[in-house]
């Protein structure tokens, strides 16, 4: 059953449906309609994006936001290494508490501060923990600037293809990247997903009525975009950029994967992937 708006699709598993674009309703669109629409031209018939350092810039808040929490603890006589490995390993071990929520990167930069504090005997300063909590913040209030090419890039491609954009992360911020960057009316639909992996992708080409090897995942992260998506036999254009452990995987050897710089070389990319093999 597929609730409009804001709601879960109660059907779908861990996948929700932030909001369903103007431009298209594919539950009400079958098959036959889509084959139709694509006709017999050698092209994927769904791509599917991801929002978080493919479309738009998060990480550099977050290497902007890791800077000033070492340069505020190295003024209260912290080392900026220790502050840094410190900071990462609870970060990273968070996840399994908080997984990819607005609320454990700031946490985890209070329980750095806190832990640093009593490991050296040092009195807890409730201003500097307030400081602490907007820098961690600030990941969240700042907007994230989006990658080059894009608009021109969604533009070309929205004209030629079905996308969609699958983002992980909370509903609230990604919703708030999203109106950001200004792509919302290049997407076919919007999922925002608690996880990103083989069950989510496949629930979306199930809703969408393309077959895996029609369609393709656009990403900046082995292990969340590329690696699921050749797993259920989809194809992958990666585009590889700094990230952290999170999103680190092998690569997999597949002639359905490509690799790319940027943004800029995705239509000619698409069209020599395209012609390996989909339709
Ligand atoms: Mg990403």
């Amino acid at each position: 059953m597929v609730i409009r708006g804001f709601d879960v699709i109660s059907d779908f598993n861990s996948v929700t449906l932030l909001r369903e674009s103007h431009l298209l309703s594919e539950s009400e669109k079958g098959p036959a309609q889509l084959n139709r629409k694509v006709g017999s031209s050698k092209r994927f018939r769904l791509l599917i994006f991801d929002g978080d350092d493919t479309l738009w810039d998060t990480l550099n808040l977050y290497r902007l936001a890791k800077a000033a929490f070492v340069q505020l603890l190295a003024e209260q006589g912290f080392l900026d290494s220790t502050v840094l490995k410190v900071f990462d390993a609870i970060n990273i071990s968070n996840l399994r508490i908080h997984g990819f929520s607005r609320t454990r990167f700031p946490i985890s930069m209070i329980q750095a501060y806190l832990g640093m504090c009593a490991e050296t005997g040092r009195t807890r300063n409730p201003e500097i923990e307030a400081k602490v909590r907007a820098i961690g913040d600030s990941v969240f209030t700042e907007a994230a600037p989006s990658k080059p090419f894009v608009q021109p890039i969604l533009i070309k491609l929205s004209q030629r293809y079905k996308m969609v954009l699958c983002t992980k992360g909370e509903p609230q911020i990604q919703e708030m990247r999203i109106d950001q960057s200004g792509v919302r009316q290049y997407f076919h639909r919007i999922f925002v997903v608690p996880r990103k992996g083989e069950p989510e992708l496949k629930s979306i080409l199930a809703e969408c009525f393309v077959d895996p090897s029609q369609a393709c995942s656009i990403g900046n992260s082995l292990r969340s975009d590329i690696n699921p998506a050749l797993r259920i036999g989809m194809y992958a254009v990666w585009i590889p950029g700094a990230t952290w452990p999170a999103e680190e995987d092998d690569e997999i050897i597949s002639n359905r994967l490509s690799k790319i710089t940027s943004l800029g070389e995705l239509p000619h990319e698409l069209k020599i992937l395209g012609s390996r093999g989909c339709d």
